[in-house]
């Protein structure tokens, strides 16, 4: 795995839920990027689970003010994000049968403009997104829960792969290292944070600042980004659980 190195890089949050677009989300978007502000970030970006997810949107609304509401955590986050001077970009977390993507790279006119978007099977998701101009990491592939039925991959689908989620045990987000770079992937990483005293943080580190999302997506697209794990959390006061050294 790349080495960690928090010094000299910009943070960026690739994984994270907000209460107002998850339904398992505990902290507010505005919550969220205080926090992350104080942990040292320059960018998050908001990946509250989809529609088809864990979404804290009821599906008997409108599209329209579905979509609406769905954005609320990010704008929320946004707004907060430039008092505090961090940048906060719009994702979300598609959900296919348990298994998940992590999407971004597209703004709100993408899913106002896609209202049969939930009809779609996964392939033509991704392939549409994809040929959108958005960028999809599959988000802990190698996860064991009681909530996935079984694993699917989706290596000739997908932008990257999520090789280091917080809330994965180490063997799970080794094998996903191996998986991305068996298969020439990029590699996101990821708190998969719902509060704000989230016990250890990720993200990627990148050598200067990205202030827009077509800045982070080219800058996956050239593999620029460095993994970051085991981050501290200043709003956590007890220090977290040793890390375990993945192979490299
Ligand atoms: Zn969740
Ligand atoms: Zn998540």
């Amino acid at each position: 795995m790349t080495e960690q190195n928090s010094s000299g890089t910009y943070r960026y949050e690739t994984h994270m839920h907000t209460s107002e677009g998850s339904a398992c989300g505990k902290s507010s978007g505005a919550e969220m990027a205080e926090a992350y502000a104080q942990a040292g970030y320059a960018g998050i970006i908001i990946t509250d689970h989809f529609f088809n997810g864990n979404c804290a949107v009821s599906s008997k609304l409108p599209w329209r003010e579905r979509v609406e509401q769905f954005c609320i955590g990010y704008e929320n986050a946004a707004a907060a994000g430039r008092e505090l001077g961090l940048s906060v970009f719009l994702g979300w977390e598609y959900n296919y049968c348990s298994t998940e993507f992590l999407t971004c790279g597209l703004g709100k006119e993408f899913l106002l403009a896609h209202e049969d978007l939930l009809e779609w099977d996964v392939i033509t998701y991704l392939n549409t997104v994809r040929a959108a101009g958005g960028f999809v990491s599959q988000a802990h592939p190698f996860r064991q829960r009681d909530y996935i039925q079984y694993g699917r991959l989706f290596y000739n689908y997908v932008d990257a792969v999520e090789v280091y989620n917080t809330a994965d045990q180490d063997a799970w987000n080794d094998l996903a290292w191996r998986y991305a770079k068996a298969n020439d992937l990029a590699m996101t990483a990821g708190s998969d944070s719902h509060h704000v005293a989230w016990p250890s943080l990720a993200g990627l580190g990148f050598p200067r600042r990205l202030d827009r999302i077509e800045d982070f997506v080219a800058a996956m697209k050239r593999r620029e980004g460095t993994v970051l794990r085991d981050l501290p959390n200043p709003l956590v006061n007890a220090p977290a659980p040793a890390p375990a050294v993945n192979p490299s």
